[in-house]
């Protein structure tokens, strides 16, 4: 088998990327370890940026997201009991951003894949990307049997160039020999336990809480399906919580003054997880034909809403850059992939570490680190410098 763009891994990304080529007319192949239902299923990002939102539709995937996203034009910060709207259109010259689950980013791309798209192969497991320095790089793979196990056919694909998309746990990453790697990290003592219920949101707008009990965003999935999450510790078995104990704790933690009438609704909690928070970056992002994108490169905590974003950005970058490569024969901005996707990558770095460390309690916070927080909270809420920074970052750092 053989394909210009062997693409690993069928998330936001490689899902994305396949489309973006077909459009240009260039073919390629994504490999997907897990079945369809599975990848369509995931719960997991839920916030488009207005750049995503519009690279989606410029690639004719936006029919749904247009029909059935929510277009945010602010997000709530709440804080020792106060509440502070941030206004993003006034903030940012009149950008948004769009609650569209990254479930249905997928479907969308997934649909469109199959049917006007090169091949997508499920139940398809890349083992290892080989000869990624020479022009003919392969990637080798195995395909699931019916029963999930090994078909024990191992195959090779080879390609022109492979870019990685799979994932934090995928195989790409590992291509790049350590000699020339540069890891950097943080793990984070904390994780996100996360539930989905079958209730309309108790806020139109997400609310992000600082408590002194720890973190709480309310978000929602559509108008009748909440997404709430607590700070957990990082060990945090998610059946210990009974759904009754997670809404005692939403509840507490979402305290508003006593004079507001703010409720939390409750409802049928359908899906119950603990996510872990970390902060990582590969560099470089590409190694010879090798190219990586997103969460194949680097994580960041959830509490910016970053990570699909990222992964967004790195495919469109990789794209114009071989499209131009491909008509031109100019590979300059495919030799600048790395350096251009890292620019973008550690402003979301930057962003998603600023709002975590604001908003969560460390274990052994002291009273030092509360009025740090508080003082930070503060700051935002009167200062419309220090408000729009917010704005700009949340509703997204522009493609190069
Ligand atoms: C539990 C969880 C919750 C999250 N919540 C949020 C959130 O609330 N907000 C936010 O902005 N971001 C969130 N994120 C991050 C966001 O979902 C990711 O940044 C986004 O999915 C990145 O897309 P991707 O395509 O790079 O990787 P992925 O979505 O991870 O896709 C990688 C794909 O590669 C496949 N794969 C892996 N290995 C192989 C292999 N060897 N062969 C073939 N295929 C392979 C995987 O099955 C997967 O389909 C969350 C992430 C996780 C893990």
């Amino acid at each position: 088998m053989h394909t210009t763009v062997g693409i690993i891994g069928a998330g936001p990304a490689g899902l994305l990327l396949a489309r973006l080529l077909h459009n240009a007319g260039v073919d390629s192949v994504v490999l997907e370890s897990r079945d369809r239902p599975y990848v369509e299923q995931r719960q997991r990002a839920g916030i488009l940026e207005q750049g995503t939102a519009d690279v989606l539709r410029a690639a004719g995937a936006g029919a749904r997201l247009d029909r059935e996203g929510l277009r945010h034009d602010g997000i709530e910060l709440r804080f020792d009991r106060h509440r502070h709207r941030i206004d993003f259109p006034g903030l940012t010259g009149g950008r948004t951003v769009t609650v569209y689950a990254q479930t249905e980013v997928v479907k969308d791309l997934v649909e469109l894949q199959l049917t006007e798209g090169g091949p997508l192969l499920f139940e398809t497991e890349a083992l290892a990307v080989e000869d990624a320095t020479t022009d003919r790089p392969k990637v080798r793979f195995v395909q699931r049997g019916a029963q999930g196990g090994a078909s024990g056919r191992e195959s090779v694909l080879t390609c022109d160039y492979v870019v990685g998309c799979d994932g934090f746990w995928g195989v790409s990453r590992k291509a790049v020999p350590t000699r020339v790697s540069r890891v950097f990290e943080r793990t984070y003592p904390f994780g996100w336990l996360g539930i989905l219920a079958d209730v309309p949101p108790s806020h139109d707008e997400l609310v992000y809480a600082r408590h002194e009990r720890g973190f709480a965003l309310l978000s929602m999935r559509s108008p009748v399906v909440s997404r709430l999450y607590l700070q957990v510790p990082a060990d945090t078995d998610a059946d210990a919580w009974s759904d009754e104990a997670v809404w005692d704790e939403l509840e507490r933690r979402f305290e508003t003054a006593p004079d507001d009438d703010w409720v939390l609704h409750r409802g049928p909690v359908t899906a119950k997880s603990v996510t872990p928070m970390r902060s990582y970056v590969h560099e470089p992002m590409r190694h010879g034909r090798l190219f990586l994108a997103g969460d194949a490169a680097h994580i960041v905590p959830p509490t910016g809403a970053k990570g699909l974003n990222l992964a967004v950005g790195d495919v469109v970058t990789f794209a114009r850059a071989f499209t131009h490569f491909q008509s031109t024969g100019d590979p300059a901005l495919l030799d600048a992939y790395s350096e251009t996707c890292l620019r973008r990558v550690w402003q979301a770095e930057r962003f998603s570490y600023a709002m975590t460390t604001m908003l969560h309690r460390p274990p052994g916070a002291t009273p030092f680190d509360d009025r740090i927080q508080l003082a930070l909270l503060r700051r935002i809420a009167t200062s419309r410098a220090a408000e729009q920074d917010l704005a700009e970052c949340y509703t997204g750092f522009p493609f190069e």
